[in-house]
């Protein structure tokens, strides 16, 4: 009797599967030098964490869930994915108590009953991050250019980012009154999922690869945002177009789980075909409340590992360690997020490590976090430095302060890196 892996899975081993550990090896250390730790939550959990958060009208809990009754008859579920596990596992263990933002990242096997296909499998695994504890749309502008460096490692050209935003609890039931409306005089045109969808999830409209002439027809988000929601999309724009982080605008992508508030974003690579999805996330703020938290704004991202390794360009350069940042940025105001991003971006651009304190705690605060990171310098950067065009930098180890024009500042931190070698 010889026995075969079960359909949509695969066996790992030899060159893929070293390519695979230095890939994640990369991974963790690109992960750890944006100042994310590594969180892993176990591979199954209780079935109506994902019904909750994920959402009843999703394809992944309606269809896909590999759910299973333990010897107590307990419903379990094999993860489809893993923010709500980690969002779990933020609240049962009290770190929404010590404040500021709590940064993870992950990386593991998921499971979704799907059909499988080229880049489709049932066990897949993904890589993500997830910012737990700040609103503010500096934390979804770091997200969004940790995904894509993800991508910018590894040598891959021609991306889109897709952007949207999906509202909130406050505008999406106005929108989704105003979107069955438009869907009543069309049902005659819709396909069977959508028929039912129309009245159980209509937004999920927006995911058929079927009905794509109606979609275009639909009425969109993005049109009835409540302030806050508008405000929250155009000041992530704007960090955005800061960083230099190129983007385009999709009022139709919607994804395809149910916890999204606000921004919502794909990473997309035109030549992969149907499976395009490098890579997708968004913000979350409800979905602490979903799972018996207090209100806890969060946003995150997850990136298919097969569809990574499947699509690796071949040539993809050296290793990085698992050691601390080179320089742990300080800031004293929110206001210069956008510009300190770009600087963070230009000097890891130059191969330094950066981890960018966008908590809006106290300066002390921070300079504790800094000084606990084991970064061998802080960079203090506020409104009156980025008019000075000087930074502040801190040598933890001594406690001396200088100023450092922002063109000097890369060499600053290699001397300070070399300093640390010798
Ligand atoms: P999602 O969790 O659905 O937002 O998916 C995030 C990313 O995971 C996608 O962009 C894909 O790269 C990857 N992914 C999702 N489902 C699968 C699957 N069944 N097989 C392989 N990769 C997948």
């Amino acid at each position: 009797m010889r026995f075969k892996k079960p359909r949509g899975t695969q066996d790992l081993f030899g060159d893929r599967m070293r390519s695979w550990a230095k890939v994640e090896e990369m991974l963790a250390a690109l992960a750890g030098g944006y100042g994310y730790s590594e969180i892993r939550t176990p591979v199954f959990e209780v079935s109506d964490l994902f019904v909750r958060a994920v959402g009843e009208g999703t394809d992944i809990v309606s269809k896909e869930m590999y759910a299973f009754a333990d010897k107590k008859g307990r419903s379990l579920t094999l993860r489809p994915e893993n923010t709500a596990p980690v969002m779990r596992a933020f609240l049962e263990n009290g770190l929404h108590r010590s404040g500021g933002i709590t940064k993870f990242w992950y990386q593991g096997p998921m499971f979704r009953y799907d059909r499988p296909q080229a880049g489709r499998y049932r066990q897949f695994h993904q890589f993500g991050a997830e910012a737990i504890g700040h609103p503010g749309p500096a934390v979804d502008a770091e997200i969004i250019d940790l995904s894509l460096a993800i991508y910018r490692m590894f040598g891959f050209t021609n991306l889109e980012v897709r952007l949207n935003s999906v509202g909130c609890p406050v505008c999406r039931p106005g929108f989704l009154n105003i979107l069955r409306n438009a869907l009543g005089s069309m049902k005659s045109e819709l396909c069977g999922t959508c028929s039912e969808r129309a009245i159980t999830n209509p937004m999920r409209i927006f995911d058929c690869k079927e009905c794509v002439d109606i979609k275009n027809r639909l009425p969109v988000i993005t049109d009835h945002l409540c302030d806050e929601c508008s405000e929250h999309f155009e000041g992530l724009q704007s960090i955005l177009r800061g960083m230099k982080v190129d983007f385009m605008l999709d009022s139709l992508l919607v994804r395809g789980l149910d916890y999204y508030t606000k921004t919502a974003y794909e990473v997309l690579h035109p030549g992969l075909g149907g499976q395009n999805a490098l890579c997708g996330g968004g913000r979350y703020d409800g979905l602490a409340e979903e799972c018996g938290g207090g209100k806890i704004p969060a946003v995150g991202f997850s990136a298919g590992m097969e569809r990574l390794m499947e699509n690796l360009p071949e040539e993809f350069a050296g290793k990085i360690g698992l050691d601390p940042v080179d320089a742990f940025f300080i800031l004293p105001d929110e206001s210069v997020s956008a510009e300190v991003l770009r600087i963070a971006g230009e000097l890891r651009s130059a191969a330094l490590r950066v981890s960018v304190d966008l908590s809006g705690r106290s300066m002390k605060k921070q300079m504790k976090v800094a000084s606990e990171s084991g970064a061998p310098l802080a960079v203090i950067i506020g409104p009156e430095e980025i008019e000075k065009k000087e930074a502040a930098v801190k040598v933890l180890a001594s406690g001396g302060q200088e100023s450092v024009p922002f063109a000097g500042l890369s060499a600053r931190i290699f001397q300070e890196r070399k300093n640390e070698v010798d």
